[in-house]
């Protein structure tokens, strides 16, 4: 959710470069961007509606590749946004950056300042005049007033003392050419160069440039002038050394190759990423299992996609694990804050690891003295810092919006996970290499092709719903919410057992229904609910490893028994992904969502 990148050092024209940095920070969702950049004592600002990509240089004042910066000024210093608009609507003056009058102080802003009213109130009565409708315009202000008796860094450091909510920020003046950079709550990191360096919301931003990186930590600024940086913790009131951690994505992970989409990249990609996740060091699994199984209370978080898969863990820590577990979304966790104390346990999952909503959830479990277990995509991600053990997925940059490849990832730990609880982490890793190895039947074009026939002849249509059981009742729930991110039609999951006590109705002739069936205790009843819609006149796509009378259209999965969540999935991905290029939406970058939801 929001792009910042930020850029000094000697490389010219460091506009163009910004741009280039947003650019590859399009997946994570924006309506509107800007950059900053510093010409001599000037700084120059330039801001649009829409994606950068729709930008045309021909009849614009405005055109990056003829900044010739570099010959007025030695070092350059530029920011770059893109806006997912929280505070005002969307429209230049409230695109980023934002700036003082004169543009004495000019930032870039990522989360949702929650006092600004009262700042904005005050700071109103001490003259200062306002022109946007956002929160963010609110803490340059801010920055000036303090900036009217100290330095520039200082001036930020009071600043953010008096900021409440999480943000990003990168901030630079007038007056010299340093750039400050501050976090609490969203992600920022900074890329090292050789006498240069980056900040940005994501690593692959700037992973062109280097793979050097110093992750931020929350009430850290950062100080970078010429050429050299040094961090200021505003809790401890001290400075404090950063380790520089070299990082091993390639950069060819971050781009799509051959693909159209990186969503369909992504998809294709399951094979290999799968095998990271389950082909990892055990000893890590094996010591959260220990930790799980001796907890009082087990707890299992996380937000959208990774709150379904959260919910799938539910399912199998109950049936391969015997152990109670109890599932709330991130959102919803304050209301849960009652029951936690020293011997519970919480397992957060997220890609990002940013999940604005989970890491408040997590916080609050750490007031209690909950232990905290994350899984995770992005190693040193927030969550990652916060918690007592991590397990990576080892998915890759995951940058198209709707989760793929991160999702059956997340769902392979955690089946690893429920076995190793029952003692059995091999058979669990067993039976997933098999699954694995059955994949190879479905990322393929073949596959693609038989899903298109069933995906041309639904693309038109208004609603469509989903039913599983068991642990495929999640995954119910997650296809529809594959569904609505990138085709945009209305889809629904339903528990199979659910629907005649009420969404039945909503079935006329020729509703589609995906029904998610697996070799399991369920199979007789979840086939019974596909006939009883079908005798109503709805049309069921059957996802399931053998045809079925109740099926109008079968798509085949492997086999695999306990981990049906991960192949059920993947031509749900598929299909989505295909209704959304047929209907001409573009899979990667949805309407109104981001990547890593960084606000509440
Ligand atoms: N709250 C700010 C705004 O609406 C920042 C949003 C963002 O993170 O992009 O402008």
């Amino acid at each position: 959710m929001c792009g910042i990148f930020a850029y000094t050092g000697k490389k010219k024209n460091s506009a163009k470069l910004v741009i280039e940095g947003l650019k590859r920070l399009e997946y994570r969702g924006y309506d509107s961007w800007g950059i900053a950049y510093k010409s001599g004592k000037d700084i120059h600002i330039h801001k649009e509606v829409g994606k950068i990509g729709e930008f045309k240089i021909e009849g614009s004042k405005f055109d990056p590749s003829n900044i010739a910066i570099g010959e007025t000024q030695d070092t350059q210093v530029a920011i770059g946004h893109s806006r997912w608009a929280t505070h005002g609507g969307v429209n230049e003056k409230n695109a980023h950056p934002h700036f003082t009058e004169d543009k004495d102080i000019v930032l870039v802003h990522n989360g949702i300042l929650e006092n600004y009213k009262e700042l904005k109130t005050y700071l109103q009565k001490r003259g200062h005049k306002f022109i946007s409708k956002t929160d963010t315009e609110v803490i340059a202000h801010l920055i000036e007033e303090h900036a009217q008796n100290h330095n520039f860094e200082e001036a930020a450091r009071l600043a953010m003392q008096e900021m409440e909510g999480r943000y990003a920020i990168v901030v630079i003046n007038k007056q010299n050419n340093q750039i400050v950079a501050a976090r609490k709550g969203s992600p920022l990191i900074i890329g090292v160069g050789e006498k240069e360096f980056y900040i940005a919301s994501d690593i692959p931003a700037f992973l062109p440039y280097t793979n050097k990186v110093i992750y931020l930590d929350d009430y850290q600024i950062a100080n970078i002038n010429e050429g050299k940086i040094k961090f200021y913790d505003t809790q401890k009131r001290e400075e404090v050394e950063k380790r520089i951690i070299e990082i091993d994505w390639d950069e060819e992970s971050a781009e799509k190759g051959e693909f159209p989409h990186f969503m369909i990249k992504e998809i294709m990609e399951q094979k290999d990423s799968l095998s990271r996740a389950i082909n990892q060091d055990p000893s890590i699994i094996e010591k959260v299992a220990k930790e799980i199984r001796s907890a009082g209370s087990i707890y299992l978080t996380g937000c959208g996609t990774a709150g379904k898969v959260a919910m799938v863990a539910q399912y199998l820590f109950g049936e391969v694990s015997k152990l109670q577990s109890h599932f709330y979304f991130g959102s919803e966790f304050l209301s849960q804050a009652g029951f936690l104390n020293k011997k519970s346990i919480v397992i957060a999952i997220s890609q990002s690891g940013e999940t604005a909503d989970t890491m408040e959830a997590l916080e609050m479990a750490k007031e209690k003295g909950a232990k905290i277990v994350s899984i995770v995509n992005v190693e040193n991600s927030s969550m990652a810092r916060i918690s007592d053990f991590v397990i990576p997925i080892k998915a890759g940059p995951e940058k198209a919006v709707a989760s793929t490849k991160a999702t059956s990832s997340q769902l392979a730990i955690l089946t690893l996970l429920a076995y190793a609880m029952d003692g059995g982490i091999i058979i669990g890793k067993q039976l997933l290499i098999n699954t694995t190895s059955q994949i190879n039947d479905m990322v393929n074009p073949r596959y693609e092709d038989h899903i298109m026939k069933i995906a041309k002849k639904i693309k038109d249509i208004e609603s469509m719903y989903i039913i599983g059981r068991g642990k495929n009742y999640p995954i119910a729930l997650e296809s529809a919410i594959k569904l609505q991110e990138v085709s945009y039609i209305h889809a629904e999951g339903f528990a199979g057992g659910e629907l005649k006590h009420g969404p039945i109705a909503l079935i006329s002739q020729g509703t589609p229904v995906i029904a998610l069936v697996s070799n399991d205790q369920h199979k007789k009843d979840i086939l019974s609910n596909s006939i009883e819609i079908k005798s109503r006149g709805g049309f069921i796509i059957g996802i399931a490893p053998e045809n079925d009378e109740a099926f109008d259209f079968w798509i085949r999965v492997p086999d695999t028994g306990e981990t049906s969540p991960i192949v059920n999935i993947i031509p749900v991905q598929i299909l989505a992904y295909q209704l959304a290029v047929l209907r001409k939406n573009n899979p990667d970058m949805p309407r109104n969502l981001a990547k890593s939801v960084t606000v509440k």
